[in-house]
Formats: C-alpha cells, structure tokens, sequence
C-alpha cells in the first residue's frame, strides 16, 4: 500500500497545469492502487470546474466509488464535497484546509467539508494536513502570481493622477 502522501505528490504535478489554481486531485481505488481519475481546477472556463469536478466527471456509474480514496491539493469546498458524498467515496484525503486559504484571501464557501459531510447518512472520512506545507506553499504562490497580474505594469511616471 502506498502512504497518503505518495498520492498527494501526484494531486501537486497535475496542480501544475493550472498555476494560479492548483487545485489538483487524484481518486484512486484502493484494493489495486491505480489511480481512477485525476482533474484540475478550471475555473477560468467554468466556475464548477473544480479539480474535483473534473475528476469525478470523468468516472460512471460502474465506478467502485465505495472503495476509492480522493487525494486532493486543497479542502473540498461544500459543491465538491457534495459530489463526493453523493458518488459515495467514504474517505477524502487533503492538504491545505479552508481556513488556510481563508487566511490568505481566498473566496470560500465558509463551511468545513467534515461538517457537510456530518449531515450525510452514509457520511466520508477526512483526513486534512497531508503535505500540508508544501500545498499551502502552491497556494501562496498562486496568490503572489494573481497579485502581480491584477497589479500591471504598475503605475507609470510623469501620468497625471485623477482631477482634483
Ligand atoms: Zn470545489
């Protein structure tokens, strides 16, 4: 058996398609340690393509959805969670929590995705905190990098300011 990190290694390359969302996930199927689907956030297209999303799209309804682990670089927020719930993955395995990405300035849907999952019947396990450090770095310099787009070229000299 492979260690929650081995996978998470993996959710982190395929975040690099997308670096100023590295959200990346990895569903793999436990019994045979082979990764079912992977996905990454695209949000620049969609706002529900999420790497979870993008994932789970990819999977039917033959999928052994109860004997799959999701690796993902960031919390599920409540849509993702959702999805998971409803595909029936019991255990959701992430680094960087949403207080985290709170912290830094990243909208969120403030609501754990443990508590979400509390109010399912069939419930999901969530293990938080796996290459914590290394994803919460990804996201900062996501930030740093939307930052430095949304500032421009900066401001110009000898350019009048607004009317007084
Ligand atoms: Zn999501």
């Amino acid at each position: 058996m492979r260690d929650h990190e081995h996978w998470m290694w993996q959710a982190l390359e395929i975040a690099r398609d997308n670096p100023r969302s590295p959200f990346g996930t990895v569903i793999v199927h436990a019994p045979s340690q082979s990764v079912l689907a992977s996905g990454c956030n695209h949000t620049q297209d969609s706002p529900i393509w999420h790497g979870e999303m993008d994932a789970l799209s990819t999977l039917d309804r033959e999928t052994p959805f109860a004997e799959c682990v999701l690796y993902t670089t960031a919390e599920p927020c409540t849509m993702c969670q959702g999805a998971i719930l409803l595909a029936g993955i019991p255990l959701v395995v992430y680094g960087s929590s949403i207080p985290f990405l709170q912290s830094i300035g990243w909208e969120q849907i403030d609501l754990r995705a443990a508590a979400l999952a509390a109010l399912s019947r069939q419930g999901c396990q969530l293990v938080g905190g796996v290459l914590e450090a290394e994803c919460d770095a990804r996201f900062r310099q996501a930030r740093e990098l939307r930052a430095q787009e949304e500032q421009g070229p900066g401001p110009r000299p000898g350019v009048p300011g607004p009317a007084r």
